[in-house]
């Protein structure tokens, strides 16, 4: 099976900066995954996060710095933990004309397919450093869904701090149920998200959401779960997933 994953800032990071032991457990999942032959691309975010501690602030150009800064520092952490499987890992870093540019998306589609197959774990992020608004993709979410459809993989996996999508929002109201399975994202759905983002992300329930809709369109079975549940993504190829599913 080909699965995408993405891990927003908050599922790999804490008070001070990138976290060992969430970037452990998530590459061993990886690990244990692609041991059992599937291929497997990580859509990361966390760069920005884990270099705003040593960005100039009060500078116009905080975010780029810290993003060039902390990009080194995440898939420097990846590489450790990866090494404690024999596993080796590469870093893609895009913008949005790598989507649109027909020759630049071929070769970005054939590049991430040799990599699988030779059992090379693809860790994407956006080029943050070099973005502009035209250039920019939006959000990692954004990103995971375009890579996912781009690679045709059977199933989009968003990791995130939150269980999935509720009924309202599980922060400020205890009635919030969690919504088990999704067979069309239309308005309703779209209008349960709360429009709160986290610090450091860029995203937020809604643009998952809307990352779910662009995937399941395009043929990709979409899920959202919680990063911190045990063995979380081994669960989201089983039936008992503790998350949100979308058909596709
Ligand atoms: N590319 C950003 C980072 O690595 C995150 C963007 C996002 O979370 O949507 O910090």
């Amino acid at each position: 099976m080909r699965i995408v994953i993405k891990v927003g800032t908050q599922v790999i990071a804490g008070k001070n900066g990138l976290d060992q032991k969430k970037i452990s457990k998530l590459i061993k999942e990886i690990a244990f995954l692609m041991n059992k032959k599937h291929e497997v691309v990580l859509v990361s975010s966390g760069a920005v996060g884990a270099g705003l501690p040593k960005s100039p602030s009060k500078n116009p150009h905080q975010k780029k710095i810290a993003a060039a800064i902390g990009q080194p520092i995440l898939i420097h952490d990846y590489y450790r933990e990866a090494q404690k499987y024999k596993l080796s890992i590469g870093q893609i870093l895009i913008l949005s004309d790598d989507f649109t540019n027909k020759e630049r998306f071929q070769n970005f589609v054939s590049n991430i397919k040799a990599m699988m197959a030779h059992k090379i774990l693809p860790i994407i992020n956006e080029n943050d450093v070099m973005k502009t608004e035209d250039l920019t993709i939006g959000d990692n979410d954004a990103l995971s869904a375009k890579v996912a459809v781009g690679l045709k993989a059977d199933k989009l996996i968003i990791l995130t701090n939150q269980d999935g999508l509720y009924t309202c929002n599980p922060d400020n109201d205890k009635n919030a149920k969690l919504i088990k399975e999704v067979k069309n994202i239309n308005k309703k759905i779209e209008n349960l998200c709360s429009p709160q983002k986290s610090d450091l992300g860029s995203g937020g329930m809604i643009s998952k959401i809307q990352a779910a809709k662009y995937a399941t369109q395009n043929g990709v079975e979409t899920l959202i779960g919680n990063g911190k549940e045990k063995d979380i993504i081994i669960k989201a190829l089983n039936k008992n997933f503790p998350g949100t599913k979308f058909e596709n």
